[in-house]
């Protein structure tokens, strides 16, 4: 019996089969090479403006990736992880300048952070000098360093008070020099349960042969910062280094790629010049060929040497059509990670940023906003000339609210002075508070004889308000200063302005407005 399905057949449908997976591979390879791009552009999209160098050679990799220029493509992406090997470290600085605003002393380590904090405080004579020579030093001292540096200088500090323990006026700095601080680090870094609960201690009852303690409680609680701020940092540098070494895979498979894919080009070259081979034999065999035996003999030969380099072909193709899927499913599972990555640090540093733009206490927003709403309402008034008033407002004899009701109590008065604000206030004007009672009023598009009106309002709620605590009257005022935007203004003069006036208001008896035009 013959067979139902001649050779030829059998071989010219696995050639067949063949070409379809050749096909097929080349559309594998065109889907890869989609990611790649996409991931290449996401990834411009995200870095961009972190460095000039990075943002140069993220747009010479678009534009190959755009011209379709696989080796410009192959060079960009090793000038890529050069640069990233070479600047990692120079990133990090830059990835908050990627958020367009400055970066806080805390975020700009912990040197920054005590040079913030001590250049808030208000120090004699004699603690002002060595606290400058501390100053001066504190870049070649390591964490550490710093901090006991800046225990002794505390610490001798307060010693010198405690000369005379009989003095009233020396326990009072030395409770004073306490609350400022604890009050600093609340400001500049959100209160902690901890730091209030030493707070509350001081209020109730300052224990004064104890102020080492407190004094080491505080530390405590700036290492503690400090440790944070090291440990953000370590954060961001490790996302960076796995960034980079993404990259650097993803570089890695490619090259694996193109080697398949020239392996593929070869074997099928030599696939094709066996069949030209066999075939031309074979023609040449059937032309000269006298004997019908030998002639079957050879063709059959011939035909078996096709098929057996077919199988082979196939078989190295499969291997290679399953190695670029492998490749293809961990590309993209890389740029998935990737672009998980970069998205959980975008959300984390828009969290971040959002936390600093207001104050924990009161809801305001916070001296940082202030700094940044400021420069962009004077831009807008240079380009537009759209004037508009500013107001500093600062409650009265703070001091003795705090004094006679403790803390707490103020920082209630605090939450209930500034919500009266922002319920007096449109929804286009900004309340910042920029100090301890101090709040700052930004009127946008409003002349100074639409905004006295405004601040007149805020003063009089306040004043006119009757504010208790357990049956006793507490008197809370406010004395304000108003300006308006004038031609050559900047952020500095527009605010001395309204401070000056703020200061008349209080030289005047508190408890008003005061408006300056000059
Ligand atoms: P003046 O009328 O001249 O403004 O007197 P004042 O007492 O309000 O001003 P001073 O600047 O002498 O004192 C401000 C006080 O505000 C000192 C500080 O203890 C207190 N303070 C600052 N921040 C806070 C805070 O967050 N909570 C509380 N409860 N008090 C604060
Ligand atoms: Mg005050
Ligand atoms: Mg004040």
């Amino acid at each position: 019996m013959r067979k139902a399905v001649p050779p030829e057949k059998d071989w010219k449908q696995k050639y067949f089969d063949c070409l379809q997976k050749l096909n097929d591979a080349e559309a594998t390879w065109l889907e890869l090479e989609k990611l790649l791009r996409k991931a290449i552009s996401r990834l411009a999209i995200t870095a961009k403006g972190l460095n000039d160098e990075l943002d140069q050679v993220l747009q010479a990799i678009q534009q190959a990736s755009r011209d379709r220029d696989d080796d410009a493509l192959d060079r960009r992406l090793g000038d890529l992880a050069d640069l990233l090997a070479r600047i990692g470290d120079d990133l990090l600085p830059s990835l908050d300048t990627a958020t367009a605003r400055p970066a806080t002393p805390a975020e700009q380590g912990p040197q920054y952070y005590l040079l913030d904090l001590i250049g808030q405080l208000h120090p004699n004579a004699a603690l002002a000098r060595r606290l400058q020579a501390f100053r001066d030093s504190i870049f070649s001292l390591d964490d550490e360093q710093c901090l006991s540096r800046l225990a002794e200088l505390l610490d001798s500090a307060l010693q010198e008070g405690q000369l005379e323990p009989d003095d009233g006026a020396a326990r009072e700095a030395v409770r004073d020099v306490m609350l400022t601080l604890i009050e600093k680090i609340g400001f500049t870094h959100g209160q902690s349960e901890q730091l209030e609960a030493i707070r509350e201690r001081i209020d109730k009852k300052f224990d004064f042969d104890n102020w080492r303690g407190y004094l080491d409680q505080i530390l405590a609680e700036i290492r503690e910062i400090i440790h944070g701020i090291s440990q953000d940092k370590i954060e961001l540098e490790s996302l960076i280094v796995d960034v980079t070494r993404q990259l650097g895979e993803i570089s890695g498979v490619l090259t694996d790629d193109e080697d398949a894919q020239l392996r593929g080009r070869a074997e099928t070259r030599q696939l094709k010049e066996l069949m030209d081979d066999n075939v031309g034999q074979i023609r040449q065999q059937v032309e000269t060929e006298q004997d019908i035996e030998r002639l079957k003999q050879g063709i059959h030969r011939r035909l078996e040497t096709i098929r057996d380099g077919v199988e082979e072909f196939v078989a190295s193709d499969n291997r290679r059509f399953e190695e670029a899927q492998a490749r293809n499913r961990q590309l993209q599972q890389q740029v998935e990670k990737m672009e998980l990555e970069s998205r959980q640090l975008r959300h984390k540093l828009d969290e971040n940023r959002q936390k600093l733009m207001y104050d924990r206490l009161t809801g305001a927003r916070s001296r940082l906003a202030y700094d940044e709403m400021m420069e962009q309402e004077l831009s807008r008034w240079e380009r537009y000339r759209d004037g508009f008033s500013l107001a500093v407002l600062d409650i009265d004899h703070f001091k003795r609210i705090n004094d006679r009701f403790g803390h707490a109590v103020g920082d209630k008065a605090l939450q209930i002075v500034a919500k009266m604000m922002l319920k007096t206030i449109r929804k286009t004007d900004f309340l910042f508070r920029t100090g301890g009672e101090e709040f700052v009023l930004l009127l946008p598009r409003t002349p100074l004889d639409r905004a006295t009106p405004v601040v007149e309002k805020i003063r009089a709620s306040v004043g006119d308000a009757n504010f208790r605590y357990k049956d006793e009257r507490v008197v809370i005022s406010l004395s304000a200063g108003v300006t308006e935007v004038q031609p050559g203004d900047d952020a500095g003069s527009l605010f001395e302005r309204a401070d000056r006036a703020l200061y008349e208001a209080k030289r005047q008896g508190r408890d008003r407005l005061v408006v300056s035009q000059e």
